[in-house]
Formats: C-alpha cells, sequence, structure tokens
C-alpha cells in the first residue's frame, strides 16, 4: 500500500502532531469540530524526512499527492491558483511538532502573478491592495524561500518613498506599487538567474521545499541540539487557502487571548484591526484596538468569536492564542495554540481548570513549569520600563529577582548608604565572607568574577537577594571606585540594575514589579505536596534563612553552614584569635568566647525550626578565608591582636595555599584542630538543651564535612558524641540526634559502602563532588565554562544543571554501596543542584529522601518533587518520606 504523504485538514486530528506538525494539527483539529477555518492541505514529515534521503528530491509519488490535493482543493473554494478570474491565493507554512526558532516562515499570497493580480483587482475591485498583495508575495517569497537578502527590497521602497517624500509605506499609490513590483522582479532575476517564477506551481514546488531545507539551516539544528529536539522528526508544510482582512470595513483582523495572559483573568484579552492584513498588527503601523470593542463594532461576529473561543478553550483544556481574519462579514479561524502565560497566569488558569473539572491536579501540577515559580517569588522589573534603559552587559543568573541602585564597591559604604535611605547595589571583583553584612544591605549583588557556585551566588540565593555574577566584561576597579565598559566609566553612586534570573546589568535606573504570592499560589502548591512524597528542605545558616524558608514550605534544614556565622561583626575578633592561635591552649580560649555565640545560634534555629530536622555541618571552609590579606588591614589587626604585625603576617603566609579548595578544609580541619569540633558540638548540645527546655522538639543532625576516607569519620564521630553526650548528661536531658557526612569527594562515592557503616546519613554535596570529578575548580571555572556549552562540550554548566551521566554515576553508586551496609541510611542532597528541577527527578529517581536548597527555591523543588512522581506514574507506590 503506498504512503499517505498529504492529508487535507478534514483528514488530521490534534492527536496526530508527529504526522501533521503541531499547526497542521491544530487546524485539522479545528476543521473537524466545526470551525471556519480557510481550507488547505498538509504535507507530512514523514515527506520531508523522505525528501532528505532522497537526496534532496521530492519524489513522484509525493508530487502527485500534492497535485490531487490542490486539484481537490480548486474545486471546493470554486477557485483556481494563478487564474486571471477571481484566483485562489495560498499561504505556505513550516509547522514541525514543536514550534522552532530558525524554521521558515510564512509565505502569504502564493498564486500572484502578472495574470493573477488582475483576477485578483477584478475579484476584490481594489487595484491597490492588489498591487500591494502582489508586491509583498515577491518579497517574501523572495526572502524566505529564495534567501535573497531583504535589505534590496527595502531599499527599493525606501528609495521610492524618499523620492516622492513619502512617510509611510501606505502612502505609495497604485503607480507606484506597480513599478516596484516591476524592480522586486529585477532584483530577483539578478540574484536567482531566472526570472521571477509566473508559473503558480513551480512557485508552490519552491516553496515547499524552501520548508523542508529550513529544517536543517544551522539555527534550526543549534536549536534542536540545545532543547533535545531530534532531528529526524522533520517538519510538515501547510497548505491554507487565503483569507483577506483587508477589503474594506467589514473586513478585519486580530489575535486574542481566551483569557488575560498576563493575570490569567477569565475575560478575553486581545486586539484587531478593521480593514487589515496580519503583519499590519504585528507592524505597529497603526494602533489596534482592544478586542472587546468588536462588540461594537461587529455585533455579530464579536458573539460567534466568542462562541468559539470558549468552545476551542474547552475543547483544548487550555488558554488559547487564537489568530482569526474577518473577511467580508465572515469570522474564518487561522490558528490556535496553547498560549504562552506569565506565572502568575500560569497558576491561576491551571487552578480555574482544576476548580471548573476541566484537567485533574496531575495534569495542573504537570502544567507548570517548575523555575516559572521564580517570577511569582522575587520581584521583577516592569517590562515596559525595561524598554527604556541600555543593557549594559551580561553575567550569571546567579540569584533571582531585580534589584535597581546605586552602585558601591565597598560592603561599609553599602551598609552606611543603605542606612541613610538610599538602595544601593554592591559591586565587587567577587565576594569574600567579610562582604555579608554589605550584602545584607544592599538590594541586590554584582560580581565581576566567580560562577553559579561562587561566595556571592551562594550567599546571595540564600538570602533570596538578587545577584548577577562573573560579568567579566565589566572592568571593576573597586580602589578607584568605579566600573568601566568599553570608554563609559559608571562611578559609585551612579544608578544600575540588574536581573538575577537573566544575569542582564542595565545601565541607570528601572521601575519595579513587587512579588505577589496570591490565594492560588498556595492552593495550587497544596496540591503539589498532596502529590509530593520526597521531602524538602532548606540550606539555611540564621534563623531569619530558616524562618523564610519554612514560609515556602521547607520540612527541615539540609544544610547549616556554620563558617557563615563566624564573619558577623562581634565574632570576628575571636574567630581570628582562634585561627592565629599556635598553641591549643590559646585556641581553645579563642573557642571559648565563640562557644556562646555558636549557641545562641543553634538555639535560634532550633527555634525557628520547631520540631523539624536540623542538619548542621561543621566547619568547612580554609581557615586562611577569615583572615585579612592587605597589609593596612593586617597591621590593623596586629594592633588589636596586641600581636607583632610581622608574626601575623607570617601566620597569614603560613596558612595560605596553592589550591584552597583542595587544602585544609572540610574534616581535615576538625582532624588537626579537634578543639573546633568540640567546640562546635557542645555549642550545638547546648543549644539543643536550651530549646528543649523550652518545649521545643529538637532534632540534631551532626554532618562531618568532605570525608573522602571512613577513617575520618571513625576518628571524628566519637569526639562529637563524646562531647554532646556530656553536655546532655550534665543537663539531665535525652535529646536523639544522629551523626553522618556529606559526600562530596568521588573516593567516598567508592568506598561509600565503609563509610555508611560509621554514618546515619549521607548528604551529597554535588558542588564539591562537580568540582572533584571533573576537576574544575568552582571559583575558576566560569572563564570556560560558558565557552564549553557554547561549544557543544557541555551540554550546561554542571555546576547549574547535576551531570547525571558522570557525576550522577557516583551519586547512583554512593547510594547503592551506601544502602547494601546500612539499610536505614538517610540520603539527602544539599549541592547547589538541590533545587534544580531536573537534578530533583533524578535525586527523586535514586530513591534520596530529600532535596535540600535555597529558601527562595523550595517551592520549585517541592514542584519538582511531584512532577518526577507523576512522571514515574508511581501513583500507586507509596515511599517512606
Ligand atoms: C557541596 O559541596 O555541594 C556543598 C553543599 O558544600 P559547599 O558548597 O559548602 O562546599
Ligand atoms: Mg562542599
Amino acid at each position: 500500500m503506498s504512503t499517505k504523504f498529504v492529508y487535507s485538514f478534514d483528514e488530521g486530528n490534534k492527536d496526530m502532531k508527529s504526522l501533521l506538525g503541531g499547526k497542521g494539527a491544530n487546524l485539522a483539529e479545528m476543521t473537524n469540530i466545526g470551525l471556519p477555518v480557510p481550507q488547505g492541505f498538509t504535507i507530512t514529515t514523514e515527506a520531508c524526512n523522505d525528501y532528505y534521503e532522497n537526496d534532496l528530491k521530492i519524489k513522484q509519488e509525493i508530487l502527485d499527492q500534492i497535485d490531487q490535493k490542490l486539484e481537490q482543493l480548486e474545486k471546493e473554494q470554486g477557485k483556481k491558483l494563478g487564474s486571471d478570474v477571481n484566483p485562489l491565493l495560498v499561504s505556505v507554512r513550516s509547522g514541525a511538532v514543536f514550534s522552532m526558532p530558525g524554521m521558515m516562515d510564512t509565505i502569504l499570497n502564493l498564486g500572484l502573478n502578472d495574470t493573477s493580480v488582475n483576477g485578483l483587482i477584478e475579484a476584490t475591485g481594489n487595484e491597490r491592495f492588489s498591487y500591494d498583495s502582489y508586491r509583498r508575495f515577491i518579497q517574501m517569497f523572495s526572502d524566505v524561500a529564495m534567501e535573497i537578502p531583504k535589505y534590496k527590497f527595502e531599499s527599493v521602497l525606501d528609495n521610492a518613498k524618499e523620492a516622492k517624500g513619502y512617510e509611510v509605506d501606505t502612502d505609495l499609490t497604485t503607480e507606484d506599487l506597480k513599478e516596484i513590483v516591476v524592480k522586486f522582479k529585477e532584483i530577483y532575476k539578478k540574484e536567482i538567474g531566472e526570472d521571477f517564477p509566473q508559473e503558480p506551481k513551480k512557485q508552490l514546488m519552491l516553496a515547499i521545499e524552501a520548508v523542508f531545507r529550513s529544517w536543517n539551516n544551522p539555527r534550526a539544528i543549534v536549536y534542536r541540539r540545545l532543547n533535545d529536539i531530534p532531528n529526524d522528526l522533520g517538519t510538515a508544510v501547510n497548505i491554507q487557502s487565503m483569507v483577506f482582512g483587508n477589503m474594506g470595513d467589514t473586513s478585519g483582523t486580530g489575535v486574542a487571548f481566551t483569557r488575560n495572559p498576563a493575570t490569567g483573568e477569565n475575560k478575553l484579552f486581545g486586539e484587531y484591526l478593521i480593514n487589515a492584513q496580519g503583519e499590519d498588527v504585528v507592524a505597529g503601523i497603526r494602533t489596534p484596538n482592544d478586542i472587546n470593542t468588536l462588540q461594537e463594532d461587529m455585533p455579530e461576529i464579536f458573539e460567534e468569536f466568542l462562541n468559539i473561543s470558549e468552545s476551542l478553550e474547552k475543547h483544548y483544556r487550555d488558554m488559547q492564542d487564537i489568530e482569526f481574519t474577518i473577511e467580508k462579514g465572515n469570522l474564518y479561524i487561522l490558528q490556535t495554540r496553547s498560549g504562552k502565560r506569565t506565572a502568575k497566569a500560569a497558576i491561576n488558569v491551571v487552578v480555574d481548570l482544576v476548580n471548573n473539572g476541566m484537567i485533574t491536579k496531575e495534569e495542573a501540577i504537570m502544567r507548570i513549569e517548575p523555575e516559572q515559580l521564580d517570577q511569582l517569588l522575587h520581584p521583577t522589573f516592569n517590562p515596559a520600563a525595561l524598554k527604556e534603559v541600555k543593557v549594559l552587559a551580561k553575567g550569571l543568573p546567579a540569584s533571582p529577582g531585580a534589584a535597581t541602585g546605586k552602585v558601591y564597591f565597598h560592603a561599609d559604604d553599602v551598609v552606611a548608604h543603605a542606612k541613610a535611605g538610599e538602595k544601593t547595589l554592591l559591586v565587587r571583583q567577587e565576594t569574600s565572607p567579610e562582604d555579608i553584612e554589605g550584602m545584607v544591605s544592599s538590594e541586590g549583588i554584582l560580581t565581576a568574577r566567580g560562577g553559579m557556585t561562587s561566595h556571592a551566588a551562594v550567599v546571595a540565593r540564600g538570602m533570596g537577594k538578587c545577584c548577577v555574577a562573573g560579568c567579566g566584561e565589566l572592568n571593576v576597579d573597586e580602589r578607584a571606585r568605579e566600573i568601566r565598559v568599553g570608554d563609559l566609566v559608571i562611578k559609585e553612586g551612579d544608578y544600575l540594575s540588574i536581573d538575577g534570573s537573566t544575569g542582564s546589568v542595565y545601565l541607570g535606573s528601572v521601575e519595579m514589579t513587587s512579588a505577589e504570592v496570591g490565594g492560588s499560589f498556595s492552593v495550587f502548591m497544596g496540591w503539589v505536596d498532596e502529590i509530593r512524597d520526597m521531602l524538602v528542605r532548606t540550606n539555611a545558616d540564621n534563623p531569619r534563612d530558616a524562618k523564610k524558608a519554612i514560609e515556602f514550605g521547607a520540612e527541615g534544614i539540609g544544610l547549616c553552614r556554620t563558617e557563615h556565622m563566624f564573619f558577623e561583626e562581634e565574632r570576628i575578633p575571636a574567630v581570628r584569635e582562634m585561627i592565629v592561635a599556635d598553641n591549643v591552649e590559646d585556641r581553645e580560649k579563642a573557642l571559648e568566647k565563640l562557644l556562646p555565640f555558636q549557641r545562641g545560634d543553634f538555639h535560634g534555629i532550633f527555634e525557628a525550626m520547631d520540631g523539624k530536622p536540623c542538619n548542621i555541618r561543621l566547619l568547612d571552609p580554609p581557615l586562611h578565608e577569615f583572615l585579612p590579606h592587605e597589609d593596612e588591614a593586617i597591621e590593623e589587626l596586629a594592633k588589636k591582636m596586641n600581636i607583632r604585625p610581622s608574626d601575623l603576617k607570617k601566620r597569614v603566609s603560613d596558612l595560605d595555599e596553592f589550591n584552597p579548595m583542595l587544602g585544609h578544609r572540610g574534616c581535615r580541619l576538625a582532624v588537626t584542630y579537634p578543639e573546633i569540633c568540640v567546640m562546635q558540638a557542645r555549642a550545638i548540645a547546648q543549644g539543643a538543651i536550651l530549646a528543649n527546655k523550652e518545649g521545643i522538639k529538637v532534632i540534631p543532625e551532626i554532618m562531618v564535612p568532605l570525608v573522602g576516607t571512613v577513617n575520618e569519620l571513625k576518628l571524628l564521630r566519637p569526639i562529637i558524641e563524646d562531647t554532646m553526650n556530656e553536655e546532655f548528661e550534665k543537663a539531665g536531658v535525652e535529646i536523639p540526634y544522629t551523626v553522618g557526612t556529606m559526600i562530596e569527594i568521588p573516593r567516598a562515592c567508592i568506598t561509600a559502602d565503609e563509610i555508611a557503616e560509621v554514618a546515619d546519613f549521607f548528604s551529597f554535596g554535588t558542588n564539591d563532588l562537580t568540582q572533584m570529578g571533573f576537576g574544575y575548580s568552582r571559583d575558576d571555572a566560569g572563564k570556560f565554562l560558558g565557552e564549553y556549552v557554547e561549544k557543544g562540550i557541555l551540554e550546561k554548566d554542571p555546576f547549574q544543571v547535576l551531570d547525571q551521566k558522570g557525576i550522577g554515576k557516583f551519586v547512583e553508586m554512593a547510594v547503592k554501596l551506601g544502602r547494601q551496609t546500612n539499610e536505614s541510611l538517610k540520603l539527602g542532597i544539599c549541592g547547589e543542584h538541590g533545587g534544580e528541577p531536573s537534578s530533583v527527578e533524578f535525586c527523586y529517581n535514586q530513591g534520596l529522601n530529600y532535596v535540600s536548597c535555597s529558601p527562595f527555591r523550595v517551592p520549585i523543588a517541592r514542584l519538582a518533587a511531584a512532577q518526577a512522581r507523576i512522571k514515574k506514574e508511581s501513583g500507586s507506590v507509596h515511599r517512606d518520606k
């Protein structure tokens, strides 16, 4: 049996997307449900694939089928392509399964030639319109199908207008347009070496081949690679008879959404123009009218359109974006598709659809992109205001949201100016823990160096503060207090605006729209939690962040980085004393001073978490991070500490490391200075006792970082336990707690069976695991990772999206080995990937008990976890949380 390569619109339906493409399937569906769709036919994606297999030729069998469908269309319409009486004109459009930028666009008015233009004049009684249609066709056909540069045609139009002193295209007269048609045909001949095709069938075949070829143009190929779209899908071609909205005052054209795409409000939203063609609406030459005023202009048509839009929404069970044309009082629907919408609208729409019984909760959950929720949780720039400002540079979108403020280059200045009521941005080469107060006081943070897991990025995400990191185009001169970008100099106090969701940096201030978390959001998240069966915790280092995370639905702390508590102004002297101490006695004295601070911190966190588990990690970063490095600062500190500057300098240089990320950090600190570990364990126990006495349930989990061999844990676990037990005994309380480890070194994954024998839990530190698995420094990889992604060496930045193929294998191995020797081992993740949807799905499929992420990503992780469960179709399989 021969294959069917061409389908009339009445032969397909919406479920035939892979064969007819998205557009073709929807045109067929609308035809079937009886809507007024200008008729036509679709050439299938299989025909496209056949064209490629057949050395870029359309085989006879397909040509015959096209001929037959064209004849049928001509018969039905009572018109003929190329005829000098009432000619048939068609549009030709590509139509892949997924709409794809880079593919061939639309050609309108195909079928016009020197003869049929007269037929069109006769049929419409409008000579100017007919010649205008003809010149538009030549222009579109030449550009889209034959790839003749657009500007060649544009300049003819411009010259004609200039010569006559016209302002706009609509000033051109019939005579002008006739001359332009002649000139356009000349350009065509010069460029292609042949006359502009007068034979309509030839026009059609050239257009069809151009659509097929556009499937493999470089832009489409890159788009497919980036979006994981297989190359062998092919594109369909839609041939549809033209209807005209520019045939007088009973004609028109427009676009409408069945609901408001900004808010989701259930009211028709869109625009139309009387006596106009589609491109006039887009070109913005005339100002379109609000769709709702069509009720006055053409009451019957409005009523009909309203009914159609309601039935399309019901039929597709989603908000639709509909294109229509009115030709001499007759309404035609040209296209329908799911309408693009803001996050706010998306949530409102699905909640309404569920409430009206049109979709299930599961469908609602699957329809929301987790990343979209970000838009709801952070302030954003007003889109209209953004058009007024210039993009200065682009960095990494390190922490979402938008911020506008005066730039300052030192944390102290930010604090001072913020206190005085100014809105400020902290701009640094890169931030260090000393900048913390400035980060808190600023509206947002901008750095020239550093990647997605740099200090600025991690801390800003924790605070929910907007941050653009690694913006290498900016030359940030902290000493001169200015930024240079080419010839431009931005001085302290000048305004910049940053968008942490896109990485864009704008010159000047931009108006903001504040975050809105309305009623539908919590209804929707309630459904998410009904379905989700993996826990979501948060990475939080202080009670403020912990409280915020609980508001967002966090079910515990998955990582408390205790070092972030060391930097507050009051504590840093004691921390420094501890570090410069060159004997145990002095170190213990300094630690004694730190203990009350840490106890207070932990107490506050236990209170904030109110019965939820708190995973507290022992000190992780190399000690030199806490010391000053510039001469001036060293001298000042030495004076304060009453020691010789030269001694302090020596200590600083002793602590200096070539590769601090691989150096004296993590549990190595506790191994060499057990007294630090003892102080922290004591502070945790005492904080827990205080909370316990207030009647708060506490669930401490003590986490040892950077374990590479089980022997490290074997040494440290008893120290932690002895200290904590002693405290509990002294206080006469019994507080159960667990001790476990980060899994963030490849060797730990490989020997996870041994480690699990001594650990109650594992938490995957995928930031370090990515760093050590790939051998990419977290602090420096930003310099080349962008290019790696651009060149396709890596699909994504592995510090943002977990590399499941490689780093994921380590996780998989550790889960398997760990559970082999310790069945009750609790598993979680606390690297930045814990809030990235595809990584959350991976964790779910690995059977992790929880993911942990920064507070503002908690809702995103909750949604991603629910989607992972739905995807796995495990509705009936219940997992232990
Ligand atoms: C990790 O390495 O993934 C982690 C969470 O720890 P840190 O980022 O503090 O090194
Ligand atoms: Mg780590």
